[in-house]
């Protein structure tokens, strides 16, 4: 099979991904093997193409927003046959018995694996997943638009759910990348007034477009006070600027995984019971709460493809923020 694999962390701008000519991966007990029909670029493959994510094994081959259909099974697999679709994404496997794991927060599993940094990726023809960690995708979304849904999109679910955000309630969306452009439509579905700042001209119209009640810059406060926020942006200075428009008792999720720092603020922007909370990663509810909501709205993802031999160029793209949508590569 062709794979797009990553031998030495280098900038996006110096080609650091190789296409390779590699043996099919056999996939071991308890794992399926897909051929891949698309997968997701995201900012962390960029982060770890790049070395700002120390690699954890090299070489390796990116990707974990994967869309494929199962080619062969591993000795005691149950429950997946032969032709079906499958999604691979970031969380590639947990221990199962860790406290976090036993309590529903697998997402917080010390033991966990990661598609595209502990194991190889999608930006390839052919990739191994643990079966019990596949996803089941809905019909209704073709491959290329079913991808991107797999780690913006579950990752942005889950970053509302921890906002505490109800229906009906006045949500702020800091940033507005390719997770926010999923968020907005949940939100919308659940009834909430959605108030976006954005640095970016473009993604304000884009947010307006999809239902924002009033779109301004970073620094620009919304015209009502929030009852949530999420800020997608890494910026910490965009967090303060959430705590800032949220009401007492109200939260801001923080959905980045980099962050230089937050700045000082002053304890009177906290105080009366104002939440700041990060969101890692995501669990399998997650996945599977959010891809069915994605089906019932149904969600519309915008997506820029790109052969699996131009992921390079997509990773220089997605750096420059030249991405119409979000990137898929397709092997
Ligand atoms: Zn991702
Ligand atoms: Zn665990």
């Amino acid at each position: 099979m062709r794979a797009l694999r990553l031998e030495t962390p280098a900038p996006a701008t110096e080609n650091p991904l190789t296409l390779v000519e590699i043996p099919d991966p056999v996939p071991g007990p308890g794992e399926l093997r897909l051929r891949v029909a698309a997968c997701g670029v995201c900012r962390t493959d960029l982060q770890i193409v790049e070395g700002d994510l120390v690699a954890r094994r090299l070489p390796v081959v990116p990707g974990h927003q994967a869309v494929g259909r199962v080619e062969a099974i591993g000795p005691g697999v149950d429950g997946w046959r032969v032709g079906e679709r499958a999604g691979v994404a970031w969380l590639a496997g947990t221990d199962g018995t860790c406290a976090a794991c036993r309590s529903g927060r697998e997402n917080l599993c010390e033991a966990a694996t990661f598609t595209g940094w502990d194991r190889d990726g999608g930006y390839a023809e052919a990739l191994t997943v643990r079966a019990d960690f596949a996803l089941r995708l809905p019909e209704g979304f073709a491959d290329l638009a079913a991808a991107p849904l797999l780690c913006g999109g579950v990752i942005g679910y889950r970053s509302l759910r921890v906002s505490g955000i109800q229906p009906g309630g006045r949500l702020g969306l800091y940033g507005f990348g390719a997770s926010a452009l999923l968020a907005i439509q949940v939100a919308r579905h659940w009834g909430c007034e959605v108030y976006v700042c954005t640095r970016s001209a473009r993604e304000r119209e884009r947010a307006a477009s999809l239902g924002a009640a009033w779109t301004g810059g970073y620094d620009e406060v919304p015209p009502v006070t929030l009852d949530a926020a999420v800020t997608f942006a890494p910026a910490g200075s965009v967090v303060v600027s959430a705590l800032r428009a949220i009401v007492p008792g109200g939260t801001v999720a923080i959905n980045a995984i980099h962050l230089d720092g937050i700045p000082a603020f002053s304890y009177d922007l906290l105080w009366r019971e104002r939440g700041l909370r990060s969101v890692a990663n995501f669990t399998r509810q997650d996945a599977r709460e959010f891809l069915s909501l994605a089906a019932e709205i149904p969600v519309r993802t915008e997506t820029d493809a790109f052969a699996l031999a131009d992921g390079n160029e997509a990773l220089r793209r997605l750096r420059e923020g030249t991405v119409a949508g979000a990137a898929v590569v397709l092997p």
